[in-house]
């Protein structure tokens, strides 16, 4: 049998097919044949609209000109998300993409931090966050710096529609065959299970040697046709419904998307240029449509563009998420809350994993069990992490208190108490998020830790606190220079 694969088909064109199609045209595009299928009549999702800074990396595999990207999708800067009422109502905190001091070997800053903040100091760690002071003072600027101290971080808030026709445009001129039609049927090979073709509602069919399913939650190709299981996560993370509408844009555009928690779910906003998008979470035990509706239409802060849709979901992932010639990406392969935006970067990493492990010269066991360790490491990571904000909580309403008194996964379990106990953070790795959030997140659900690094207590009193003293004055050093984010966005979409 010839296992050489030569064409690949990838259902869907929503964000997870033509980010799809853009990087395997790009990197591969002269070894395969490349043809995407998508249906107008079902559409896409039309939600997805932040993301966390490894995207510049899609951007720059691509050869991406950032002002035309950001210009094309209508794109604003995310230096953070802000929670709002996640802890208790009323307070709130930034989850930002910073790291708060100057990083040092052994002990990192929030040992010192935290030894002040014992002592009475009443700073608090965002304050030597330099994410943190642009997102609040609504500034942003692309800075040039030889100190790492002053290294900001940043993602986009894009609009999605925007996004997947400006990669659309990319993919096709990189010659990827765009082909408009309903899948009626998939073609399986009698022998070995693998799909072989695609049925379209016309009658013709698709082939193709390997499959990305890009199909969204349904999961044509890899749960409808080929079966494969699908381990479901909504003991941990209960929201199930989403309701998501657009509203105008208000006067000034945030640098930060903002998490809001009500009694049964909570609400996002994503300041884009030209509108804000918004969305309900929500628990259909605690909230049913309506009351999501007026929840979400009370809360708007602007006008509302068009009616609320709802998006039923489940959280979990797809257990295979490579099964004979199919790699689900995007939707398909899963699902876990857009509480951390991580879908989109989920959805890159699939496609970099692919492309990593592309298996030219036929399909070997190996590869795929590979790529399916791989995926389910990375989903349950970020899993841990959208738990940890929901159980660490101290909300008096049903929902809230059944997420503080679940049992949670033992690892998140070890990492919480650690923390508590030593101000300690490890890093895992396959663990996209890192020391810096998962502090930020911690800190701001309440968790103060006892102890702290004894690296800390080599000053004496007077030291520490100069040494945080100084700290914020070197992060607040470039501030002056830095110009209102709208300010640049307008320049830098200007000066192209
Ligand atoms: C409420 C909510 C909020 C979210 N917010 C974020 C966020 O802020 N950040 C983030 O990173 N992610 C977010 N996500 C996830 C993000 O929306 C998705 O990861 C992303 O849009 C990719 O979707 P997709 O391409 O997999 O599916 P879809 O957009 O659903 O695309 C599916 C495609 O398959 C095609 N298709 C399906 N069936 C057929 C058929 N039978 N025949 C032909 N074509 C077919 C459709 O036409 C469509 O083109 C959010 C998700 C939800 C539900």
């Amino acid at each position: 049998m010839n296992d050489r694969i030569r064409k690949v088909v990838i259902v869907g064109g929503g964000t997870a097919g033509w980010m799809t199609a853009a990087m395997l045209s790009r990197i591969l595009g002269s070894q395969i044949d490349i043809e995407l299928v998508e249906s107008d009549d079902i559409g896409v999702i039309g939600v997805g609209e932040a993301t966390i800074p490894p995207i510049q990396k899609v951007n720059a595999a691509l050869g991406l000109d950032e002002r035309e990207f950001i210009r094309e999708t209508k794109a604003s800067i995310k230096l953070a998300i802000k929670f709002d009422g996640w802890c208790v109502p009323g307070e709130g905190y930034f989850h930002t993409f910073g790291a708060p001091g100057r990083s040092q070997a052994f002990c990192h800053f929030q040992h010192f931090w935290i030894r002040a903040a014992k002592a009475g100091n009443e700073t608090t760690i965002w304050d030597y966050d330099l994410n943190y002071l642009c997102a609040t003072a609504n500034k942003f600027a692309k800075l040039q710096v030889e100190d790492p101290v002053w290294e900001m971080q940043y993602a986009y808030h894009f609009d999605a529609g925007l996004y997947g026709q400006y990669l659309r445009r990319y993919s096709e001129r990189k010659g990827v065959r765009r082909t408009e039609g309903l899948i009626e049927d998939v073609r399986l090979d009698p022998e070995d299970g693998q799909v072989t073709a695609l049925v379209l509602k016309s009658g013709d069919e698709v082939k193709g040697d390997f499959f990305v399913d890009c199909s969204g939650i349904r999961g044509l190709l890899i749960r409808q046709a080929l079966g494969t299981d699908f381990e479901d996560w909504g003991h941990w993370l209960p929201c199930d419904r989403a309701m998501a509408v657009p509203s105008e844009r208000f006067e000034t555009t945030l640098p930060y998307t903002r998490s809001i928690a009500h009694p049964g779910g909570w609400q996002w906003r994503i300041p884009l240029q030209h509108r804000n998008g918004n969305g309900l979470v929500y628990s259909s035990e605690h909230y049913s449509d309506d009351e999501a509706r007026s929840v979400l239409l009370s809360k708007l802060e602007s006008e509302p563009l068009a009616d609320p849709v709802i998006i039923p979901f489940r959280t979990g992932r797809t257990l295979r998420q490579w099964n004979r010639n199919v790699v689900a990406v995007g939707l398909s392969s899963g699902f876990l809350e857009p509480l951390e935006s991580t879908s989109i970067h989920l959805i890159q990493t699939a496609i970099t994993r692919l492309i990593t492990y592309f298996p030219h010269n036929g399909i070997r066991p190996k590869l795929v069990d590979q790529y399916n360790r791989e995926s389910r490491a990375e989903f349950e990571y970020i899993r841990d992490f959208i738990i940890l904000h929901y159980h660490l909580n101290e909300r008096d309403d049903g929902f809230w208190k059944r997420t503080r008194e679940m049992e949670v996964p033992e690892r998140l379990t070890h990492k919480i108490e650690l923390f508590r106990e030593t101000g300690t953070i490890t890093n895992e790795h396959m663990d996209i998020f890192l020391e810096p959030s998962w502090l930020q997140v911690m800190l701001g659900q309440g968790v103060m830790p006892r102890d702290y690094h004894p690296l800390a207590d080599s000053l004496n009193d007077q030291q520490l606190e100069e040494k945080l003293r100084m700290t914020q004055q070197t992060k607040m050093q470039p501030m002056d220079r830095i110009p209102a984010h709208d300010e640049f966005l307008e320049m830098f979409c200007k000066a192209s």
